[in-house]
């Protein structure tokens, strides 16, 4: 016997940067539904020639689709558009992929539940151009029935999800985490450029030794990571002392080529207040303690 047909899955996405729109397009591209609205309305007119709907307000794009994707600056944008549409909030599940604090995505889901909707904090954790893809990623925090319904349309947008717990703010805090990666480590590589442009070295003579670098990353953390956790800063592969001498070399060679040095120096200054701490003959991890403020021995 032929299996009934199904019915066309639907959804809304609210929020059409680079992100949105990417989003939107990868529901399209799977034969979705799909509710758009944006408060620049021009942003969606490549998805409503493929066949997508602009809703005539936040409200009506509310209503549309019990599911509804947030891809928004912040949460203060969440407020701006959904608050004078709040009163259709109620049914409705936001899954808010709005970068933010913890804190904030923690009160941002309490006042959608409060109004009768249901909220799930993510963080989605590649650019644009991969969203829709297989190996891409998100991280979900909120609650586990909801992210269970909709993880088949949630996998759209990347086609892994990593559920980290009921707390609505967990997935910010692990989308800060890695942002704190993501950001310091490309400014280091714009200073590496910008080094080596002093010298007529473009940024993709070095991109090979950069990304060589990169890769070799992984190796770094999985050997400190079991030996921070066990409070063991021995120097006995480094010591705080060469990386305090290996910093001001990068400080004064990006000075000499008469580069910006405030990256590098703030850098070094990690260094020295580890130094100062009187830990220059332990391990650079001894930073980790410095970080957490935790009082000194
Ligand atoms: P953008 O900041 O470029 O776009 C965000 C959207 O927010 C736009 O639709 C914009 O509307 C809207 N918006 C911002 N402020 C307001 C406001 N006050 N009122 C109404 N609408 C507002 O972000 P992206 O699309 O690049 O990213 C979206 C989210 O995804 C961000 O939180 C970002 O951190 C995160 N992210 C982004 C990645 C990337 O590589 N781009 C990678 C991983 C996560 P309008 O079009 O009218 O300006």
């Amino acid at each position: 016997m032929p299996s009934a047909p199904q019915p066309t899955p639907s959804v809304t996405v609210i929020g059409l940067g680079p992100m949105g729109q990417a989003m939107a397009a990868a529901y399209l591209d799977r034969g979705y539904d799909v509710t758009l609205w944006n408060r620049t309305r021009s942003r969606a007119d490549a998805l409503v020639e493929r066949g997508a709907t602009f809703a005539e307000s936040a409200e009506k794009a509310l209503l549309a689709n019990e599911l509804v994707v947030l891809s928004l600056t912040d949460f203060d944008a969440m407020y701006a558009i959904l608050e004078p549409a709040k009163a259709a909030l109620a049914g409705r599940t936001v899954v808010n992929l709005s970068s933010d604090t913890p804190e904030k995505a923690r009160a941002g889901a309490r006042w959608v539940t409060e109004l009768g909707g249901t909220h799930l904090t993510g963080g989605v954790l590649v650019p644009p151009p991969l969203i829709g893809t297989a190996d891409a990623s998100t991280f979900y925090s909120g609650p586990r029935e909801a992210y269970d319904k909709h993880r088949p349309a949630l996998e759209v947008i990347t086609g892994k999800s990593d559920y980290r717990g009921e707390d609505q703010g967990l997935a910010a805090l692990m989308y800060q985490l890695n942002m704190v990666i993501f950001w310091p480590s490309m400014i280091a590589y714009w200073q590496a450029v910008a080094m080596a442009a002093a010298h007529g070295i473009t940024a993709a003579e070095i991109a090979p030794y950069a990304t060589e670098n990169f890769a070799g990353m992984g190796h770094f953390i999985d050997f400190y990571a079991p030996r921070i956790d066990a409070g063991n800063h021995a120097g006995d592969v480094d010591r705080v002392s060469m990386g305090l001498a290996s910093m001001e070399h990068v400080v004064h060679t990006a000075a000499d080529a008469g580069v910006d040095t405030a990256f590098p120096d703030a850098v070094l200054d990690v260094f020295r207040r580890v130094v100062e701490a009187g830990h220059g003959a332990d391990s650079f991890s001894r930073a980790v303690e410095l970080m957490a403020k935790k009082e000194e021995k």
